[in-house]
């Protein structure tokens, strides 16, 4: 019994310090600590929670998915909800993710790998091929109402070339090219600078004058069919094949992979590769490929349990773990 007690002191503790964390970046897009020290909490809170089921707390952080709805901005609520991912920080939380699909699925199945674009999500919904809405993730269930601004980045289709109705669903980025200039220029007109090309995308988005937007140099990549069923996509490989039919912009560094050490050679492949890349990437999204397989799969509160999102280790300049200490 007391060691519950000192159990959920630790657990409170670790709650406070993400949500004030989670605070910092969804809300004022100015994070004060690194992701990786984000993360580094969050994997304990997730372990404590695994050993001690009877101890979740309703509103914990791990049971939610991150993220707000200004008051300034309309809301939307979502057709089906747009989750998080589930984490993988090396090798061996890869191996024991594949055990666990191994488990569920009953036959063969493989894996799509993305590219994890460090951005903010977005939905983008089409009538008869024109786009007529488009938004945020917020809380995963709620987003904010962004059409006007999302119009004015240039690889979003304004129309469709079939009149199909769809929603899709990707990430809004800014190129590290138009984030130096931007910090450039703040710094020259006295302005405080963004922490991150992110920071900066979605301090850029989530704006009530579109022409800040617009002056910004943002950019997409979309990676999901919100209903796949309805135009007949049986998998994400054909759904992203299909979205580049449509007329957006994916991202074409991805790869088929047959078994989870071909997913691994993928990862270190891209490990130092990615300082190269014109836009920011803060991990590998690894995804069953087959819809079918997924839904038998299945998904948490927060995540679908049919894809894990790996995460880089934090480059050397950053490896200087803030020491948050055990207090109780
Ligand atoms: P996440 O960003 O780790 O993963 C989910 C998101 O990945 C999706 O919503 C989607 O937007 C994105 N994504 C990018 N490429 C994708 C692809 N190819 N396929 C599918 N999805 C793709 O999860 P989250 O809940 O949005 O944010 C949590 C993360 O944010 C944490 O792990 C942490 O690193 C960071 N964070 C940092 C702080 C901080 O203070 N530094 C605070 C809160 C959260």
């Amino acid at each position: 019994m007391a060691d519950n007690k000192k159990i959920v002191e630790r657990m409170t503790q670790l709650q406070n310090q993400l949500k004030t964390w989670a605070k910092e970046y969804y809300e004022q897009d100015q994070p004060t600590v690194q992701d990786y020290e984000y993360d580094a909490l969050y994997a304990e809170l997730v372990a404590l929670e695994a050993e001690h089921p009877e101890l979740v707390m309703a509103d914990s952080i791990t049971q939610k998915v991150g993220g707000l709805v200004s008051s300034q901005l309309k809301k939307v609520t979502h057709t089906t909800p747009m989750l998080s991912l589930s984490n993988a920080f090396n090798k061996e939380d890869l191996i024991q993710f594949d055990e666990r699909i191994k488990k569920a699925v009953h036959g063969s199945y493989r894996y799509m790998v993305e590219l994890k674009i460090d951005g903010l999500a977005i939905n983008l919904r089409y009538e008869e091929g024109q786009l007529v809405q488009g938004s945020t993730r917020g809380d995963g269930t709620v987003g904010e109402d962004i059409t006007n601004n999302l119009k004015t980045i240039k690889d979003i289709p304004h129309q469709l070339n079939e009149p199909l109705s769809l929603e899709v669903r990707g990430e809004c980025y800014m190129p590290k090219q138009s984030f130096i200039t931007l910090n450039e220029t703040r710094e020259a007109e006295g302005q405080n600078v963004f922490a991150n090309p992110r920071n900066a995308a979605a301090g850029s988005l989530r704006q009530l004058n579109s022409e800040i937007t617009a002056s910004r140099n943002l950019s997409t990549f979309i990676y999901t069919l919100a209903n796949p069923a309805a135009i007949g996509v049986k998998s994400q490989h054909d759904s992203l094949n299909r979205l580049d039919v449509f007329g957006f912009a994916t991202n074409h560094e991805r790869q088929l992979c047959e078994t989870i050490d071909d997913v691994w050679t993928y990862i270190e492949s891209f490990t130092d590769q990615r300082h190269n890349l014109p836009y920011e990437i803060d991990g590998i999204v690894i995804k069953v490929d087959d819809f079918m397989t997924q839904e038998e799969i299945g998904y948490t509160v927060k995540a679908p349990k049919w894809a894990i999102a790996y995460k880089f280790p934090a480059e050397e300049a950053e490896t200087i773990i803030r020491d948050i200490e055990w207090t109780v």
